[in-house]
């Protein structure tokens, strides 16, 4: 089989690594000759692997003891309703900003609990920007935001800094990069793009989140039944966990954040170097708020579509297609993705430019 270059924007690529052992699990498992798929979440082999996700959690990220991590079901899209209903305090009113399809789902569903404030957009430039040099109102329960916009290509460089409760969506760049999870109450992140397989949702919480939030709250939604019961309140989605846990184990082998963040900065610098110095071609997000993630471009005239894509096609590239929202194209370099891969688009990019 040829080699896949696989630019995917979630479910994405996986360590090869991970992708064989993980079906070897499916077989026999531990050498319990069992799936992992077939014994109990109970059982003391997959209480390890539970375990061991969640210390190779704290390790990688850096977690204070006074944080807990929790994997649970739902992904992101449950996690805009978990955060509200668990970050809800004294004043019943959050602050949000706008700066995509994901950030806007969050703030939909928050309005149905709380007094929604959008303290800043960058809807005006259909979502090519990160706002800045907003102000946080003191008088909310928490300040919510997107760290990369997946479907606009654009990513927060510099994190937010306010007293008030810091809570962040950080679905599609959670450990590409060093983050101080000591600045932030809360932090969820569906496991889809960088961490593992769909399934698993993660949430870093920081311990008096559960001693703050306005009850009730449904079991399933309170993250203080999730932190007291270790993540096994019901079946936890076990084989989600189970890859998490091995692309972790991938992750920290290679040498952690700080490897992985200098992969992605150098990828991110291939892409966008070709994107720029091209002439065929343009960015679609603001320079400075470009995602290390997820590059969004265009051919500046379209007419030369169909030999670009027969370029990347024959090269083995899959998945650049862009989002709907945007259109063009949409190179998502998430932490499993080689920089060779990346060589590999820019490489057609130029070749085009030959031929035309
Ligand atoms: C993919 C994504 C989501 C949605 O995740 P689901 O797990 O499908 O609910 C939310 N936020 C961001 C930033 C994403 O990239």
């Amino acid at each position: 089989m040829s080699k896949v270059h696989n630019f995917s924007a979630g479910p994405c690529i996986l360590p090869p690594e991970v992708l064989k052992e993980a079906a070897e699990a499916v077989v026999n498992f531990d050498n319990l000759n069992l799936s992992l798929l077939e014994i109990s979440h109970r059982s003391k082999n997959f209480v390890a692997v539970m375990d061991e996700a969640v210390a190779l959690v704290r390790e990688l990220m850096d977690v204070p003891d006074n944080y807990t991590p929790i994997f649970i079901q739902g992904g992101a899209s449950l996690g805009f309703i978990i955060s509200a209903l668990n970050m809800r305090g004294k004043h019943g009113k959050a602050a949000y900003t706008n700066t995509g399809t994901w950030a806007n789902n969050a703030i939909k569903e928050a309005k149905q609990f709380l007094n929604v404030v959008e303290i800043a957009s960058s809807k005006d430039a259909n979502f090519n920007y990160i706002p800045k040099g907003y102000t946080i109102p003191s008088d909310v329960d928490y300040f919510h935001f997107t760290s990369n916009n997946t479907i606009f290509g654009t990513q927060v460089k510099d994190m937010p800094k306010t007293s008030v409760p810091l809570v962040c969506d950080m679905s599609s760049d959670i450990l590409s990069r060093k983050v101080n999870v000591a600045d932030f109450d809360l932090i969820y992140a569906g496991a889809q793009k960088n961490m593992g397989p769909a399934g698993a949702t993660l949430y870093i919480v920081k311990n008096d989140v559960f001693a703050n939030s306005q009850k009730p709250i449904p079991s399933y939604l309170d993250l203080s039944i999730h932190a007291d019961k270790e993540s096994m309140f019901n079946t936890p989605p076990v084989y989600s966990v189970y890859v998490c846990m091995l692309t972790l184990r991938w992750l920290k082998k290679n040498g952690g954040v700080s490897w992985i963040e200098g992969v992605n900065q150098a990828k991110a610098d291939c892409i966008y170097n070709e994107i720029d110095r091209n002439p065929l071609f343009e960015g679609t997000a603001a320079k400075e708020d470009r995602s290390n993630m997820n590059a969004c471009f265009k051919l500046k005239d379209e007419k030369y579509q169909e030999q670009f894509d027969a370029i990347w096609k024959a090269a083995g590239v899959s998945g650049i297609k862009g989002h709907r929202s945007v259109g063009g194209y949409r190179a998502s370099m998430y932490n499993a993705l080689p920089l060779e891969s990346v060589q590999v688009l820019a490489n057609c990019m130029k070749e085009l430019e030959k031929n035309v």
